[in-house]
């Protein structure tokens, strides 16, 4: 054997035992992640109602003054969702929640406490893909198949729909007509203050909130994605900024879909209502 095959044998060795690796941690991976999907590894902080909470009259609120809707996208998930339902029904607020087709069949149980607790239930696409890449057909398939499935989970056919990243596309359009749903719903965003997604902690996103909180405002919040990321402290914004608005006199409705564009959300063909 010469010097160079050592060499080679040596190589062909060490890839073998790369290989052999690779092939245990992505299994060991692929595991995990089919664990999380079944909804075993559900695990996130929960809320406790306070004595402040408990004295609250129930929802709907529909006194006159400023109302905001709180809107979350993407959800659900194990991880947020929870805590997030449990502080809106602490607090009396309903909300909206875009919620995306794939995370729901992993997690029809919380699309179902989504509903059974009083908040619209609303459509965000399967994938969360990025509209204008789409073909008509794909188009048409990550709203409809959406749509079938939060019939069928929650008994009630959603007809509001947001686009992923707000981003959308002719087909799109002219498939949300063609299936009867709203044109993209939009949210307000007109400050450079960093929204629950970029992580910024409780404060930011509490101080994001009551900013761009006004009457008729839709905020935009999230329930799964890249807040799953985020430190679970930065959950504290919801009640703290839910609070901080009542206390400015506003109340909390849902978005319900309107032939009137709202320029408040960015010509959204929706209105917040008690
Ligand atoms: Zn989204």
């Amino acid at each position: 054997m010469s010097f160079d095959d050592r060499r080679r044998n040596v190589r062909s060795l060490l890839f073998f035992l790369v290989a052999l690796l690779a092939t245990v941690v992505i299994s060991f991976g692929a595991d995990f992640a089919g664990a999380a999907d079944r909804g075993e590894l559900a695990s996130g902080p929960r809320y406790t109602p306070t004595a402040a909470d408990r004295a609250l009259p129930p929802a709907p609120d529909d006194r006159a003054g400023p109302r905001v809707a709180l809107t979350f996208d993407d959800g659900p998930s194990p991880q947020l969702t929870p805590y997030i339902l449990d502080v809106l029904a602490a607090k009396r607020v309903r909300a909206t929640f875009f919620l995306q087709g794939d995370h729901s069949q992993a997690h029809p149980e919380l699309v179902r406490r989504v509903q059974a607790e009083g908040h619209v239930v609303a459509n965000h696409a399967w994938q969360h893909p990025w509209f204008p890449d789409l073909g008509a057909e794909d188009a048409e398939q990550e709203i409809r198949r959406t749509n079938e499935l939060l019939t069928s989970i929650t008994g009630q056919r959603p007809t509001l729909f947001r686009y992923p990243f707000g981003q959308s596309s002719p087909e799109g359009d002219a498939a949300l007509a063609r299936l009867g749903l709203t044109g993209g719903v939009h949210w307000k965003w007109t400050t450079n203050r960093k929204g629950d997604f970029q992580c910024g902690g409780a404060d930011a996103v509490t101080d994001y909130v009551v900013t761009e909180a006004t009457d008729q405002a839709m905020i935009l919040l999230h329930d799964a994605g890249d807040v799953v990321g985020c430190p679970p402290s930065q959950l504290e914004y919801l009640p703290r900024a839910i609070d901080q608005l009542r206390a400015r006199g506003f109340t909390f409705g849902v978005v319900a879909p309107s032939p009137v564009r709202s320029a408040v959300n960015q010509g959204s063909p929706a209105v917040v209502v008690p």
